[in-house]
Protein backbone atom coordinates (compact mmCIF):
# COMPACT_ATOMS: atom_id res chain seq x y z
CA UNK A 1 0.00 0.00 0.00
CA UNK A 2 1.36 3.54 -0.85
CA UNK A 3 1.43 5.82 2.10
CA UNK A 4 2.73 8.35 1.10
CA UNK A 5 3.13 9.95 -2.37
CA UNK A 6 4.94 13.50 -3.80
CA UNK A 7 3.80 14.15 -7.22
CA UNK A 8 5.75 17.09 -9.15
CA UNK A 9 6.05 19.20 -5.26
CA UNK A 10 8.00 22.16 -4.91
CA UNK A 11 8.09 24.71 -2.10
CA UNK A 12 9.66 28.40 -2.33
CA UNK A 13 9.52 29.97 0.89
CA UNK A 14 8.81 33.39 0.83
CA UNK A 15 12.30 34.76 0.30
CA UNK A 16 12.10 33.39 -2.84
CA UNK A 17 14.21 30.27 -1.68
CA UNK A 18 13.26 27.13 -3.74
CA UNK A 19 13.78 24.64 -1.37
CA UNK A 20 11.84 21.77 -3.19
CA UNK A 21 12.17 21.39 -6.94
CA UNK A 22 9.41 19.14 -8.82
CA UNK A 23 9.46 15.98 -6.13
CA UNK A 24 8.52 12.69 -6.68
CA UNK A 25 8.36 10.05 -4.59
CA UNK A 26 6.54 7.22 -3.23
CA UNK A 27 6.60 5.48 -0.33
CA UNK A 28 5.25 2.08 0.72
CA UNK A 29 3.48 1.12 4.25
CA UNK A 30 6.20 -0.18 6.66
CA UNK A 31 9.47 1.31 5.05
CA UNK A 32 12.23 2.90 6.91
CA UNK A 33 13.54 5.64 4.63
CA UNK A 34 16.56 7.52 5.19
CA UNK A 35 16.66 11.17 3.95
CA UNK A 36 20.73 12.31 3.27
CA UNK A 37 21.97 15.01 2.09
CA UNK A 38 24.26 17.94 2.44
CA UNK A 39 23.30 20.80 5.12
CA UNK A 40 20.73 22.69 3.34
CA UNK A 41 19.94 20.26 0.83
CA UNK A 42 15.93 20.48 1.82
CA UNK A 43 15.75 17.28 3.97
CA UNK A 44 13.89 19.26 6.54
CA UNK A 45 11.67 20.65 4.53
CA UNK A 46 10.75 17.22 2.20
CA UNK A 47 9.99 15.78 5.38
CA UNK A 48 8.36 18.65 7.05
CA UNK A 49 6.06 19.28 4.38
CA UNK A 50 4.35 15.38 5.21
CA UNK A 51 2.84 16.81 8.40
CA UNK A 52 2.58 20.22 6.72
CA UNK A 53 4.96 21.62 8.92
CA UNK A 54 5.99 23.84 5.91
CA UNK A 55 3.63 24.77 2.80
CA UNK A 56 4.30 23.57 -0.63
CA UNK A 57 3.92 25.91 -3.29
CA UNK A 58 2.98 23.41 -5.92
CA UNK A 59 2.29 20.35 -7.19
CA UNK A 60 0.52 17.56 -5.04
CA UNK A 61 1.30 15.22 -1.67
CA UNK A 62 -1.02 12.35 -0.81
CA UNK A 63 -0.74 10.91 2.48
CA UNK A 64 -2.81 8.07 3.60
CA UNK A 65 -4.92 8.33 0.46
CA UNK A 66 -5.69 11.93 1.46
CA UNK A 67 -4.67 15.07 -0.95
CA UNK A 68 -3.09 17.68 2.51
CA UNK A 69 -0.52 19.62 -0.19
CA UNK A 70 -2.79 22.69 1.14
CA UNK A 71 -4.27 21.41 4.29
CA UNK A 72 -5.78 24.16 6.35
CA UNK A 73 -6.83 24.71 10.16
CA UNK A 74 -8.79 21.72 12.15
CA UNK A 75 -7.62 19.43 9.20
CA UNK A 76 -3.89 19.34 10.07
CA UNK A 77 -4.49 18.29 13.59
CA UNK A 78 -6.04 14.96 12.45
CA UNK A 79 -3.11 15.18 9.77
CA UNK A 80 -0.29 15.56 12.86
CA UNK A 81 -1.82 12.52 14.74
CA UNK A 82 -1.83 10.65 11.67
CA UNK A 83 2.22 11.75 11.40
CA UNK A 84 3.97 11.84 14.26
CA UNK A 85 7.71 13.24 14.36
CA UNK A 86 10.79 12.97 16.15
CA UNK A 87 13.06 16.59 16.87
CA UNK A 88 16.41 16.33 17.03
CA UNK A 89 16.36 18.34 20.17
CA UNK A 90 13.51 16.14 21.48
CA UNK A 91 11.14 18.51 22.25
CA UNK A 92 9.91 17.31 25.93
CA UNK A 93 8.09 19.44 28.44
CA UNK A 94 11.38 19.60 30.31
CA UNK A 95 9.29 20.00 33.74
CA UNK A 96 6.92 17.49 33.56
CA UNK A 97 7.34 13.73 34.38
CA UNK A 98 8.58 10.75 31.43
CA UNK A 99 5.13 9.39 31.91
CA UNK A 100 3.44 12.69 31.26
CA UNK A 101 5.41 13.65 28.21
CA UNK A 102 4.20 10.17 26.72
CA UNK A 103 1.29 10.30 27.56
CA UNK A 104 1.21 13.41 25.68
CA UNK A 105 0.95 11.27 22.43
CA UNK A 106 -2.22 11.02 23.13
CA UNK A 107 -3.58 14.50 23.02
CA UNK A 108 -5.00 13.97 19.57
CA UNK A 109 -6.91 11.29 20.47
CA UNK A 110 -7.90 12.68 23.74
CA UNK A 111 -9.12 15.97 23.03
CA UNK A 112 -7.15 18.76 24.67
CA UNK A 113 -9.67 19.55 27.43
CA UNK A 114 -9.70 16.28 29.03
CA UNK A 115 -5.74 16.05 28.92
CA UNK A 116 -5.43 19.45 30.18
CA UNK A 117 -6.99 18.14 33.38
CA UNK A 118 -5.22 15.41 32.75
CA UNK A 119 -8.17 13.07 32.29
CA UNK A 120 -6.74 10.09 30.39
CA UNK A 121 -8.24 6.49 29.34
CA UNK A 122 -6.58 3.70 32.10
CA UNK A 123 -5.39 2.09 28.84
CA UNK A 124 -3.35 5.12 27.54
CA UNK A 125 -1.46 5.03 30.29
CA UNK A 126 -0.83 1.47 29.91
CA UNK A 127 0.09 1.91 26.49
CA UNK A 128 2.46 4.66 27.53
CA UNK A 129 4.29 2.92 30.05
CA UNK A 130 4.40 -0.56 27.73
CA UNK A 131 5.99 1.63 25.41
CA UNK A 132 9.15 3.10 28.13
CA UNK A 133 9.67 -0.34 28.18
CA UNK A 134 10.11 -1.29 25.04
CA UNK A 135 13.15 1.81 24.83
CA UNK A 136 13.91 0.19 28.17
CA UNK A 137 12.92 3.16 30.39
CA UNK A 138 10.08 2.08 32.15
CA UNK A 139 12.22 2.90 35.29
CA UNK A 140 12.29 6.53 34.42
CA UNK A 141 8.79 6.86 34.38
CA UNK A 142 8.28 9.53 37.50
CA UNK A 143 11.90 11.02 36.62
CA UNK A 144 11.39 14.67 35.40
CA UNK A 145 12.22 14.94 31.76
CA UNK A 146 15.09 17.01 32.57
CA UNK A 147 17.00 14.52 34.53
CA UNK A 148 17.82 12.12 31.76
CA UNK A 149 20.15 12.19 29.29
CA UNK A 150 20.34 13.21 25.91
CA UNK A 151 19.82 9.21 24.92
CA UNK A 152 17.07 8.80 27.04
CA UNK A 153 15.10 11.62 25.99
CA UNK A 154 15.49 10.56 22.69
CA UNK A 155 13.39 7.28 23.74
CA UNK A 156 11.57 8.76 25.77
CA UNK A 157 10.67 11.16 22.56
CA UNK A 158 10.29 7.79 20.62
CA UNK A 159 7.97 6.36 23.04
CA UNK A 160 5.47 9.06 22.92
CA UNK A 161 5.74 8.97 18.99
CA UNK A 162 4.58 5.23 18.95
CA UNK A 163 2.72 5.95 21.83
CA UNK A 164 0.22 8.59 19.45
CA UNK A 165 -0.57 5.77 17.31
CA UNK A 166 0.57 6.93 13.88
CA UNK A 167 1.07 5.44 11.00
CA UNK A 168 3.79 7.22 9.84
CA UNK A 169 6.82 8.56 11.60
CA UNK A 170 9.31 11.50 10.71
CA UNK A 171 12.18 12.10 12.45
CA UNK A 172 14.58 15.11 11.13
CA UNK A 173 17.80 14.40 12.03
CA UNK A 174 16.82 12.61 15.02
CA UNK A 175 20.62 11.66 16.59
CA UNK A 176 22.16 15.03 15.76
CA UNK A 177 22.73 15.91 19.13
CA UNK A 178 23.62 12.49 20.21
CA UNK A 179 27.53 10.83 20.51
CA UNK A 180 28.23 7.63 18.41
CA UNK A 181 27.32 5.01 20.78
CA UNK A 182 24.11 6.36 21.73
CA UNK A 183 23.04 7.26 18.40
CA UNK A 184 23.51 3.75 17.20
CA UNK A 185 21.43 2.67 20.26
CA UNK A 186 18.62 5.07 19.44
CA UNK A 187 18.83 4.35 15.61
CA UNK A 188 17.85 0.30 16.81
CA UNK A 189 15.15 1.04 18.81
CA UNK A 190 13.74 3.87 16.39
CA UNK A 191 14.34 0.86 13.81
CA UNK A 192 13.52 -2.23 15.64
CA UNK A 193 9.75 -0.15 17.33
CA UNK A 194 9.10 1.06 13.77
CA UNK A 195 9.48 -1.99 12.37
CA UNK A 196 7.16 -3.88 15.27
CA UNK A 197 4.33 -1.73 14.99
CA UNK A 198 5.01 -1.46 10.71
CA UNK A 199 4.95 1.85 10.61
CA UNK A 200 6.34 4.16 7.72
CA UNK A 201 9.22 5.71 8.86
CA UNK A 202 11.21 8.80 7.52
CA UNK A 203 14.54 9.80 9.32
CA UNK A 204 16.96 12.51 8.21
CA UNK A 205 20.69 11.61 8.48
CA UNK A 206 23.92 13.65 8.07
CA UNK A 207 26.29 10.40 7.88
CA UNK A 208 25.53 7.86 5.09
CA UNK A 209 27.32 5.42 6.79
CA UNK A 210 24.76 5.89 9.49
CA UNK A 211 21.91 6.01 7.40
CA UNK A 212 23.17 2.14 5.30
CA UNK A 213 23.40 0.40 8.52
CA UNK A 214 19.29 1.34 9.35
CA UNK A 215 17.68 1.83 6.00
CA UNK A 216 15.86 -0.09 3.89
CA UNK A 217 15.97 2.60 1.09
CA UNK A 218 17.95 5.52 0.58
CA UNK A 219 17.11 9.17 -0.95
CA UNK A 220 19.68 11.51 -1.57
CA UNK A 221 19.31 15.11 -2.08
CA UNK A 222 20.69 17.90 -3.20
CA UNK A 223 19.84 21.65 -3.69
CA UNK A 224 15.89 20.80 -3.48
CA UNK A 225 16.09 18.06 -5.77
CA UNK A 226 16.18 13.75 -5.29
CA UNK A 227 19.57 12.90 -6.94
CA UNK A 228 19.33 9.41 -5.70
CA UNK A 229 16.67 7.19 -4.65
CA UNK A 230 17.08 3.20 -3.95
CA UNK A 231 17.89 0.45 -1.94
CA UNK A 232 20.80 0.59 -0.07
CA UNK A 233 22.96 -2.50 -2.03
CA UNK A 234 22.36 0.23 -4.98
CA UNK A 235 24.58 2.96 -2.64
CA UNK A 236 28.11 3.28 -4.03
CA UNK A 237 30.95 6.18 -2.73
CA UNK A 238 30.08 8.70 -5.93
CA UNK A 239 26.59 9.36 -4.57
P1 LIG B 1 18.45 20.48 5.32
O1 LIG B 1 17.44 19.89 6.23
O2 LIG B 1 18.88 19.53 4.24
O3 LIG B 1 19.61 21.09 6.05
P2 LIG B 1 16.52 22.59 4.93
O4 LIG B 1 15.29 21.94 4.41
O5 LIG B 1 16.58 22.92 6.37
O6 LIG B 1 17.75 21.66 4.51
O7 LIG B 1 16.79 23.89 4.11
C1 LIG B 1 16.75 23.91 2.68
C2 LIG B 1 17.04 25.33 2.22
O8 LIG B 1 15.94 26.15 2.57
C3 LIG B 1 18.26 25.95 2.88
O9 LIG B 1 18.88 26.77 1.91
C4 LIG B 1 17.67 26.77 4.02
O10 LIG B 1 18.50 27.86 4.34
C5 LIG B 1 16.37 27.23 3.41
N1 LIG B 1 15.32 27.44 4.41
C6 LIG B 1 14.92 26.60 5.37
N2 LIG B 1 13.91 27.12 6.08
C7 LIG B 1 13.66 28.33 5.54
C8 LIG B 1 12.74 29.36 5.83
N3 LIG B 1 11.84 29.25 6.82
N4 LIG B 1 12.77 30.46 5.08
C9 LIG B 1 13.65 30.58 4.07
N5 LIG B 1 14.55 29.65 3.73
C10 LIG B 1 14.56 28.54 4.47
P1 LIG C 1 17.26 22.62 10.60
O1 LIG C 1 18.10 22.31 9.37
O2 LIG C 1 17.44 21.60 11.69
O3 LIG C 1 15.85 22.96 10.30
P2 LIG C 1 18.26 25.30 10.62
O4 LIG C 1 19.27 25.92 11.52
O5 LIG C 1 18.56 25.11 9.17
O6 LIG C 1 17.90 23.91 11.28
O7 LIG C 1 16.89 26.10 10.72
C1 LIG C 1 16.37 26.50 11.94
C2 LIG C 1 15.10 27.30 11.65
O8 LIG C 1 15.38 28.44 10.83
C3 LIG C 1 14.06 26.49 10.90
O9 LIG C 1 12.78 26.82 11.40
C4 LIG C 1 14.20 26.93 9.45
O10 LIG C 1 12.94 26.85 8.78
C5 LIG C 1 14.64 28.38 9.63
N1 LIG C 1 15.54 28.79 8.53
C6 LIG C 1 16.58 28.10 8.03
N2 LIG C 1 17.18 28.77 7.03
C7 LIG C 1 16.48 29.91 6.90
C8 LIG C 1 16.60 31.04 6.02
N3 LIG C 1 17.53 31.11 5.08
N4 LIG C 1 15.71 32.03 6.18
C9 LIG C 1 14.77 31.96 7.11
N5 LIG C 1 14.59 30.95 7.96
C10 LIG C 1 15.45 29.93 7.85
Amino acid sequence: TVVIEFKNLSLTYPNGLEALKNINLVVEEGEFVVVVGLSGAGKSTLIRSINRMTNPTSGQLIVDGEDVTFLKDNKLRSLRTKVGMIFQDYNLVKRLSVLRNVMAGRLGHTGTLKSLLGIFPQEDLKLAMDNLDRVGIKDKAYVRADQLSGGQQQRVSIARVVTQQPKVILADEPVASLDPPTSHKVMKDLRRISKEDNLTTIVNLHFIDMAMEYADRIIGMRDGEVVFDGPVSQVTKET
